[in-house]
């Protein structure tokens, strides 16, 4: 049989490990595909020195590769959202298949592209987009679809894990530490989508699609980063048997879905608290199988590419086959996709790690204890730490309860003339049920 031909938009750190993987690897993947899988094309600006591309026809215009009639794959990996989109609707309008790794364009316009690839009989398929090397889409989508999945919650950042890990493990401040991973290249110049959670947001949005067969809705996703969290809060949360881990959790509940990007306190013991550095992992419950975690590296050159030479091999198998016969874009058939609403924050349920600062004097406990007892929260734990200019660090750890329900307590406490400034809360999650 005659060889795939694949042409790569863009030649950077993924761009390059992906040529690197097909040209290393072309016989083991040559025997798994059942056919020779080629780069015949590159549409890259420049010449990057991480990639032998001599004897490639490289093109400075992307859109050449995605009209190139020899071209039976687009693998783009430019990034961002408005050229990649155009990109990939152009490739697909012109009957190729595209594997991308974009997931900021597959959380926001991925009901739109799967709609065109649906109409156009094209596969486009994005492993790579969540979690870099962990094949957490084809575990998810394949290996768990006989189950009703419950939750999932994941470190899927890792630039945010490798800052929570060194303000643990070395005592260190968040500044500090978010300069360091600048320095050493895990975080970009402009870190507000690593450290604010919009890349673990878009990552999330794409896993609740595919676990729940909801469309995709990464405007309905809550973002909150780890910027505030306090080396206080890293020893605190420590000494009551947690870890503060930026998560990105959906939950199916009766009321709707639950989608939501937050700093999480979880029990230490639990392997997902041991994730540490800049590795990934996500845990998913399923009705069937009960909880299961994947663990790996989730960015970088060569891991990302094994994602995306993964999904290559897995379209070549599939040149042949009928829209019908293969795996949907959402895991779910389109035509039967849920419209369940995605919670807003306020009425999703969840315990409260709450760091409150309050004046010394006798009988501000019970003022703090009456207003969480009118309000119908329980307490699981509370720890008064040592005065510090007549100020006195309470800890207190809740129950589960609406989110709305712990905003008008919070709201009642900083009102009390004992306390001072606003109440530091931060999300608890057993990870139990
Ligand atoms: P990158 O190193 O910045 O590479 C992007 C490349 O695309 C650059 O070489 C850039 O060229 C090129 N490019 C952008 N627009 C172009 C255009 N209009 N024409 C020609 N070339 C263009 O980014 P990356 O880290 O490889 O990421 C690529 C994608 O993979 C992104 O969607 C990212 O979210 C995703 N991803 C990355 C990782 C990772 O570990 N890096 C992990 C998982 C997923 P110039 O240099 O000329 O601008």
């Amino acid at each position: 049989m005659k060889p795939v031909k694949v042409g790569i938009c863009g030649l950077g750190t993924v761009g390059c490990g992906t040529f690197n993987v097909l040209q290393r690897n072309g016989d083991e993947i040559s025997r798994r595909a059942g056919r020779d899988i080629v780069v015949a094309q590159v549409g890259a600006r420049r010449e990057n020195p991480n990639a032998d591309t001599r004897g490639i026809d490289i093109t400075a215009d992307i859109f050449a590769v995605a009209t190139n009639p020899e071209i039976d794959i687009v693998v783009e990996l430019i990034g961002g959202y408005d050229v990649a989109r155009k990109l990939v609707l152009t490739a697909i309008e012109n009957g190729k298949h595209v594997v991308t790794a974009n997931k900021a364009l597959i959380a926001v316009h991925g009901n739109e592209i799967f709609e065109a690839a649906q109409k156009n009989n094209v596969i486009v398929a994005f492993e790579a987009a969540v979690a870099g090397g962990i094949p957490i889409i084809k575990a998810i989508r394949e290996g768990l679809a006989g189950n009703q999945i419950n939750w999932l919650a994941g470190i899927i950042n890792g630039t945010g894990n490798f800052i929570m890990s060194e303000m643990r493990e070395k005592g260190r401040d968040f500044a500090d530490v978010l300069a360091e991973a600048q320095a050493l290249g895990y975080a970009e110049a402009d870190p507000t989508f690593d450290v604010e959670g919009i890349d673990a947001a878009h990552k999330l949005t794409i896993l609740a699609s595919i676990a729940f067969g909801i469309p995709l809705q990464f405007d309905k996703a809550y973002t909150e980063g780890i910027s505030a969290i306090t080396q206080d809060d890293v020893t605190y949360a420590d000494e009551l048997g947690y870890r503060i881990k930026h998560l990105g959790i959906s939950r199916r509940t009766d009321e709707g879905i639950e989608l939501r990007v937050h700093p999480t306190l979880i029990p230490k013991q639990l392997l997902l608290a041991n994730v540490e550095g800049v590795m990934n992992a996500v845990m998913v419950d399923g009705d069937a199988v009960g909880q299961t975690l994947y663990y790996g590296a989730g960015a970088g050159a060569e891991p990302t590419a094994s994602a995306v030479v993964a999904d290559v091999i897995d379209v070549v198998r599939m040149l042949v086959s009928e829209q019908g016969h293969r795996v949907p874009h959402l895991a779910f058939q389109p035509s039967r996709l849920l419209d369940l609403p995605v919670l807003p924050v306020e009425e999703i349920h969840t315990a409260y790690y709450l760091r409150i600062h309050a004046i010394e004097r006798p009988g501000v406990l019970a003022h703090i204890t009456k207003i969480f007892g009118d309000s119908g929260i329980n307490i699981e734990a509370i720890i008064q730490k040592e005065t510090t200019a007549e100020q006195v660090p309470v800890i207190i750890l809740t129950q589960r309860v609406k989110e709305r329900v712990m905003n008008d307590a919070l709201a009642q406490v900083e009102a009390l003339d004992d306390i001072l400034g606003k109440v530091t809360r931060i999300r608890v999650e057993l990870l139990k049920d």
